[in-house]
């Protein structure tokens, strides 16, 4: 090397713009070695119920245990892990028949579909009353005891369906005269549903009819269909109760799946003086693709192993640093893929009072963006942590994206359950500063077998996401900067 390219280096380097900050080779390399583990076949795809799952909260659990934290979840007898449990639901059967006068009225099979919000309900014979497109207000002793019988309006057609059932009838059958097809609808309906084993089971009936089912279920009788379309296109349409009666019974084949939130606490100086609390899902998808594909598990990488990487390496920085007052909790939520649920467990169970949760800070998806990148803050504008936020962007010369474009994404991701529960709750991230950029990631890996380790994936953007929620920690873990929210 000559002394002139000395002395190009020295200027090159006297002129490195004061935000870049020094490159942490050791925390990437750190960050990609969660990564490496919990992406890999071994963690087939970290699936809640499943030995994926086992493996995910051993090895969260040692992590966490080796850093110095405590258990979170203020239950001795499940330390570490605090039980979720699920329901798996999806639709097993349908039957629905009609008489006149007690007589069957014939209607070919495969044109009609019921599917019950419960594990199995029957409406025995009961009237239908023509409500037409549902527009006007029905009343409650007119619904009662009977079927409604709802011309659909495809989207609105649902809503108004929800009315229906809301106002106290037995069921609602919908015609599909328009857009809506029964296939469209059992494809739809078909899949299975998730929720959490404590939600009160409703037992609502929803049915579905073809149109030609519906001409021959009014056969013989003094309306045909298209007789009661044109009564419903008059101004002053009233419900009509039809010399018709049906009987739907559907049920529901129900699984059981008992799965894990972790928790785990970093002990402040002054408990009572609140908490701050980060979060990242561990769940994804298990195997998600079918033969003949080769490659059949959802890994993962980005969503959400970079995540729980992240969150790991947060808690490191913040146990090895100098004490905080307030309590910092650490959660790996279970179910997130499937609706958010691990999350809403936590806050329908919490470990202590959510009032106590001064901010929130949710962690998915974080390998999308190199460094250099600046912030997104999904959730901005709805909570009043921003101007912290702000602040401690400034102190560490990280560049915020003007706007709140990235509140498109606030319910796709666990801090929209906690919102619910009045926990002021964001996510601030690089990888959600530029909607261009996880629009592709939707389109191409995102829950696909894609979204797997592969060689040169960029942590260096999610290590500075790291040290800046060291920093945010910091800011909102310190009660003189951030009062205790009032009651
Ligand atoms: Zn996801």
């Amino acid at each position: 090397m000559n002394r002139l390219a000395v002395v190009a280096i020295a200027a090159l380097l006297a002129f490195t713009p004061a935000q870049a900050q020094r490159r942490d080779k050791a925390l990437e390399a750190a960050l990609l070695a969660h990564v490496t583990e919990l992406a890999s076949d071994a963690y087939d795809g970290r699936e809640p119920g499943t030995e994926g799952e086992a493996k995910t909260l051993r090895y969260l659990g040692q992590q966490w245990f080796d850093i110095g934290l405590e258990s979170g979840t203020n239950d001795p007898r499940n330390a570490w892990f605090a039980p979720v449990k699920l329901v798996a639901r999806e639709p097993a059967s349908s039957s629905a028949s009609f008489t006149r006068r007690n007589r069957p009225q014939f209607v070919p099979p495969g044109s009609t579909e019921v599917f019950t919000s419960g594990k199995r309900t029957l409406v025995n014979s009961a009237p239908i009353l023509f409500v037409g497109k549902g527009e006007g207000e029905v009343g409650r002793a007119e619904l009662a005891g009977r079927v409604a019988l709802l011309l659909d309006g495809g989207t609105e057609g649902s809503e108004r369906q929800n009315a229906l059932l809301k106002a106290g009838a037995a069921g609602v059958l919908t015609v599909l005269d328009g857009e809506r097809t029964l296939e469209q609808i059992r494809a739809r309906r078909g899949r299975s549903g998730y929720a959490l084993a404590t939600e009160e089971l409703g037992g609502d009936l929803e049915a579905f009819i073809t149109a030609e089912g519906l001409e021959r279920a009014l056969a013989g009788g003094p309306l045909d269909f298209a007789a009661l379309k044109a009564l419903a296109a008059k101004p002053d349409f009233v419900p009509r109760l039809l010399d018709l009666a049906v009987t739907l019974e559907a049920t529901t084949r129900e699984t059981r799946i008992n799965t894990h939130n972790v928790i785990g606490r970093l002990p402040g100086r002054r408990p009572d003086s609140g908490a701050v609390l980060l979060l990242a899902h561990w769940d994804h998808f298990g195997e998600c693709a079918a033969p003949p594909a080769e490659d059949l598990i959802c890994n993962g990488a980005i969503d959400n192993a970079s995540g729980l990487a992240a969150l790991t390496e947060i808690a490191r920085r913040l146990a090895k640093g100098p004490a905080l007052d307030r309590d910092v909790y650490f959660l790996a939520t279970t179910a997130e893929e499937i609706g958010l649920l691990g999350a809403e467990a936590f806050a329908e169970d919490p470990p202590l009072p959510l009032s106590q949760i001064v901010a929130a800070f949710n962690i998915d998806s974080f390998a999308l963006a190199p460094r250099g990148a600046p912030l997104g803050i999904v959730g901005r504008g709805l909570t009043p942590l921003d101007a912290g936020i702000l602040a401690v962007a400034k102190a560490q010369k990280r560049k915020v994206v003007e706007g709140d474009a990235a509140n498109a994404y606030i319910r796709r991701q666990d801090g929209w359950a906690l919102l619910q529960h009045d926990v002021p709750t964001v996510m601030v991230s690089s990888s959600w500063s530029d909607i261009a950029r996880v629009e592709r990631f939707f389109e191409t890996d995102y829950h696909r077998p894609g979204d797997q380790l592969k060689p040169g994936l960029d942590l260096s953007g999610t290590a500075e996401d790291v040290a800046f929620h060291v920093a945010l920690v910091r800011h909102f873990g310190d009660p003189k900067k951030v009062p205790l929210r009032s009651k």
